[in-house]
């Protein structure tokens, strides 16, 4: 790796020399250079940062620049970067030996965390990564309900899983075409896309095929076409409809789980609602590779080894990934919870207001702490209405944010999210980078 130089002039904003050249020799390497698409930066266009090290809200890259974090690693890193108590924990655990292909007593001690704060979770199985999670959910509703049908909303991701990486046409529902070379039109036509916060659309699937229909997967709220929660009463009607026709309701909480509050979605909307399947990663990680699924007693019992549904994984429940994600839930209290929610209103407050003042049109949406700034005016309810925003716009605003030394997703179709090390230092620097940002995002138009 290039060392950082922090001596070394940077000529201009937007500079970045030693993320150019290790750019150059991953492309030669790895396709594109990166392991994560998003992380290309082909939304926004520019060089990807590449990160050299992280410490509370603060990120450094290879050419020694410093950014205000508010990716956070796409959400697992609700204490910040290296946080001192996970660290300790890591290393404690990593002291130890780093995998057994046993099972260990931090599986058990992050598993009871997880039933403990998440109601409707009676059982949970550990793994390592989201995609695996929702991947292993959806095998075990088709189990458990003999049926294959899978209904999605149209904007929800739910990790790379083939029959999962389809999107809809717009309006009605319709039975979805591949979202990606390589997914059999066979697989991706057992999924029927749905728009999302759209009670009459879902009903109309069921009173169509409902008999066919294993589960009704969802993002809680959604977080990956931009912040879009569920209208009120929509995560209802999911639970409605689902139990009318013997479906499952899997809740994917990857994203929002930890996140939102001390359980996730569940618990924030109220708790009325239990799905019979719940998916996590990201927060309960802590920065490694965990996940997990969990639910209703029943369901899971048909796992193997006590039942018929075959789920494994060679690192499942990691000693250090699981210490890792331990210690960041055990962090994660009510007194964290109320500090992102203050900091994440601080800086979407200060991003509303350097907007509308650069006469920008945008709209803030929220789910706990998790917000987002689209592009465009009126709310947000649909993958179509995240659709309509000024991308362009948006890649302005987040390469004058970069060059200030914020570093945002680079994508419009994200959330931004904050962590308990986002000190008032952090918020001040990013409150400052707005206006000019705000200019740019309002100067091509
Ligand atoms: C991130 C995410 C996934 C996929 O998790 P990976 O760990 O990237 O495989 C699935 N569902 C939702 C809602 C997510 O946000």
């Amino acid at each position: 790796m290039t060392p950082a130089d922090p001596t070394s002039p940077l000529s201009q904003p937007g500079d970045a020399p030693a993320s150019a050249a290790l750019l150059e020799r991953a492309r030669a390497v790895t396709p594109g250079g990166v392991n994560s698409p998003v992380r290309a930066f082909r939304a926004v266009g520019g060089t990807p940062r590449f990160m050299a090290s992280g410490r509370g809200p603060w990120l450094t890259d290879v050419d020694g620049r410093e950014y205000v974090d508010l990716v956070c690693s796409w959400g697992p890193m609700i204490l910040g970067h290296a946080h001192p108590a996970v660290l300790e924990a890591v290393r404690d655990a990593a002291g130890r030996g780093f995998s057994f292909g046993t099972p260990s007593e931090n599986e058990v001690l992050l598993a009871e965390e997880i039933v403990d704060r998440v109601g409707p979770v009676d059982r949970v199985r550990l793994v390592s990564s989201g995609t695996e999670a929702t991947m292993s959910a959806i095998r075990l509703a088709r189990g458990f309900t003999g049926r294959s049908l899978v209904v999605k909303f149209a904007g929800h991701y739910h990790g790379h899983v083939d029959s999962l990486l389809v999107s809809a046409g717009s309006g009605l529902a319709t039975f979805a075409l591949p979202d990606s070379a390589g997914v059999p039109a066979e697989m991706a036509a057992e999924t029927i896309v749905v728009p999302y916060n759209d009670v009459p659309a879902l009903e109309a699937v069921f009173a169509a095929r409902g008999g066919e229909i294993a589960c009704v997967i969802t993002e809680a709220a959604a977080g990956n076409m931009g912040v879009v929660p569920p209208q009120p009463g929509f995560t209802q009607a999911l639970r409605r409809v689902t139990a009318e026709h013997g479906a499952l309701l899997v809740s994917d909480e990857v994203m929002t789980g930890f996140r939102v509050g001390r359980a996730g979605w569940w618990g924030h909307e109220g708790v009325d609602v239990a799905p019979d399947l719940m998916t996590f990663g990201k927060v309960m990680g802590g920065g490694f590779p965990a996940a997990a699924f969990g639910g209703r007693a029943d369901v899971m019992a048909l796992l193997a080894p006590d039942g018929p549904v075959y789920q494994a994984g060679t690192l499942s429940g990691n000693p250090v990934a699981t210490a890792a994600g331990l210690a960041t839930l055990r962090a994660c209290d009510d007194a964290l919870y109320a500090r992102l929610g203050e900091v994440a209103r601080a800086i979407a407050d200060a991003a509303s207001a350097a907007l509308s003042d650069a006469g920008v049109p945008h709209r803030v949406q929220w789910a706990g702490s998790m917000f987002s700034v689209f592009f465009r005016e009126g709310e947000v309810r649909t993958y179509d209405d995240a659709r309509a925003q000024d991308a362009a716009a948006f890649g302005r605003f987040f390469h004058a944010m970069l060059d200030a030394g914020v570093y945002l997703p680079p994508s419009a179709f994200e959330s931004w999210f904050v962590s308990g090390a986002h000190d008032d230092a952090a918020v001040e620097r990013v409150v400052a980078a707005l206006p000019a940002a705000a200019r740019a995002a309002a100067s091509g138009s």
